[in-house]
């Protein structure tokens, strides 16, 4: 696969009908060679830990200069929502800011509507400036407290449900699921063979 490093573990691939490949990788999202990668950022697009630290350590400040003028001029970046800017250092041309849910601040249904909606609203800023490779983190699974078992299943299915309905937009020839850690790659790579 072209758009890993060397150094990323194999990943499971499959196909959707849309002829849009699907993958699933463990390692860094910073380090892929994709046109955008999404940054599982926070409602004031302010930086932090976890993967939305990385990204902006890897990009650099002119990033955050970006989300800081986004937020001057929408106020606030709503849960499920996304926004995009330019990629800094990084290999990517843009990065995706989406804001997951917190998982304690929400029923589950309302969770996973508003998680469902992060991929949702990734890939269709991600097809307004032509992206035709993204890579997803695993969304609110980590600090916001999402269970990973009950993540994974949304990431996928949201993911084929866009694609289902986007019929029309070929540009599109990757969607990787990058996960950090060992545990949730096997739990994303099972979901993946499972649903497709
Ligand atoms: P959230 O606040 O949305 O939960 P986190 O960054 O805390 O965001 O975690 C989201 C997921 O991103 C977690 O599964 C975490 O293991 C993963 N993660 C952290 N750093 C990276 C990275 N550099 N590349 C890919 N995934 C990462």
């Amino acid at each position: 696969m072209k758009l890993l490093p060397t150094t990323m573990r194999a990943s499971h691939l499959s196909e959707s009908r849309q002829k849009t490949e699907l993958s699933v990788v463990q390692g860094d999202i910073t380090t892929l060679r994709v046109d955008a990668i999404v940054n599982a950022a926070n409602s004031a697009l302010a930086g932090g830990g976890g993967v939305d630290g990385a990204i902006h350590a890897a990009a650099g400040p002119t990033v955050m200069e970006e989300c800081r003028k986004i937020i001057g001029a929408q106020g606030s970046c709503p849960t499920g929502t996304s926004v995009v800017t330019s990629a800094g250092r990084l290999f990517a041309s843009w990065i995706i800011h989406t804001v997951g849910p917190i998982w304690e601040h929400h029923d589950p249904i309302d969770s996973s509507t508003l998680l469902s909606n992060c991929y949702s609203s990734a890939l269709a800023s991600g097809t307004q400036v032509d992206a035709r490779s993204i890579a997803f983190p695993a969304i609110s699974t980590g600090i916001y407290g999402f269970p990973r078992e009950l993540a994974a299943p949304i990431a996928v299915t949201s993911v084929l449900d866009w694609l289902r309905t986007h019929e029309g937009s070929p540009s599109l020839t990757d969607v990787i699921f990058v996960c950090f850690d060992e545990t949730n790659y096997e739990i994303l790579r099972d979901t993946l063979t499972r649903l497709t």
